[in-house]
């Protein structure tokens, strides 16, 4: 999916993780509140309310969960809805967890029906029933489950149904970062990664990176790779800029996937309106990939609108491709 994605990425993004709130950049209302959460519960010696956490991917959710259970001292259990096709894995998993763990459920907005009603008695009782036998002899065995804490992460939270939804005490929305926490990200990762780096050139790379850390600290990669092999000891943003327009990075921080989205949209549907599923089947991805990488970055650097009628090309999105708007277009 995107051409910037590399086997190391896993390798790395553990490495350059930080481990405690404290490390943690950006994002300073939820580091505070998610903060208070944690000291509360540890003033209160039980385990904190189960947490929501929504935004777009790579804003640091997993991170969030890891820290969690660092700061809590506990150990934290990993899924993800989709890796749960029956109740029956999702009650496996519940059963096998120990008193005060952390369990963080991936795009948890993708759980099965049937698991998900499971984990709305074991979020409020601590409880499951597991069914036995089939038919009107079955039975519900109760099982108490130990006090544990649910982190669960989806790209939105509307996403959810409301029931479930409403059973998390507490709910972080993970907004995309600031230039200037960015730019601190970068430099902490070129830290651990032994990269001399200027600050203006991480600054140039966090300014390239969407808002998203994971981003960030993929480009970083690539312009170390570029430095390395290019014979520079140290990054200036000279360096960083060859190498960024080496991947196909633009100063806005496109990358080919959106700058295909953006060119579909004037080139071949003439500005639009045109629906998500159209857009996506013509650029040849995933509909998700689309509405959840491209668009939302697109539409917040105002280069593209979500409208009743379908996804419409701004002025600046038109201009942004070195094109006129044509006259009459949306504002
Ligand atoms: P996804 O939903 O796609 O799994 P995510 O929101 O869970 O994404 P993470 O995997 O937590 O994102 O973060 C991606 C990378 O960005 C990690 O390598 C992590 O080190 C880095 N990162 C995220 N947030 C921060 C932060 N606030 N400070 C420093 N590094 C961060």
């Amino acid at each position: 999916v995107d051409a910037l994605a590399h086997p190391e990425d896993s390798e790395f993004e553990s490495a350059l993780r930080p481990k405690r709130l404290d490390d943690f950049h950006g994002q300073p209302r939820v580091r505070d509140q998610l903060g208070l959460v944690l000291e509360a519960a540890r003033f209160r010696g039980t385990s904190p309310d189960h947490v929501l956490l929504s935004g777009p991917p790579g804003l640091g959710k997993t991170t969030l969960a890891m820290i969690m259970a660092v700061e809590l001292d506990s150990n934290l259990r990993i899924s993800s809805g989709p890796a749960i096709t029956h109740a029956g894995d999702l009650a496996a998993i519940l059963t096998g967890l120990d008193a005060g763990d952390v369990l963080f459920l991936d795009e948890i907005h993708r759980l099965a029906r049937p698991a998900e009603e499971l984990l709305y008695l074991a979020m409020e009782d601590f409880r499951v029933d597991v069914v036995v036998g089939k038919g009107p002899g079955a039975t519900a065995i109760p099982i108490e489950l130990p006090p544990f804490t649910l982190v669960g992460a989806t790209t939105r939270a509307g996403l959810l149904p409301g029931p479930l939804r409403d059973r998390f005490g507490f709910t972080a929305q993970l907004d995309f970062y600031a230039a200037a926490d960015l730019g601190g990200i970068v430099r902490t990762s070129a830290r651990k990664l032994g990269v001399d780096i200027r600050s203006d050139a991480a600054d140039e790379i966090a300014g390239r990176s969407r808002g998203t850390p994971r981003i960030a600290n993929r480009l970083l990669r690539r312009v170390r790779d570029y430095a390395q092999v290019g014979g520079h000891p140290v990054v200036a943003v000279a360096e960083a800029r060859q190498a960024l327009e080496l991947y196909e990075v633009d100063e806005l921080g496109l990358d080919r996937l959106d700058r295909s989205v953006l060119t579909a949209l004037c080139k071949l549907f003439a500005g639009g309106p045109v629906g998500l599923s159209t857009l996506a089947l013509s650029v040849g991805e995933e509909v998700e990939t689309i509405s959840e990488v491209a668009e939302p970055f697109l539409i917040r650097e105002g280069l593209m609108m979500r409208t009743a009628r379908g996804r419409v090309a701004t002025p600046a999105g038109w201009r942004h491709l070195g094109m006129e708007p044509p006259a009459g277009s949306t504002p």
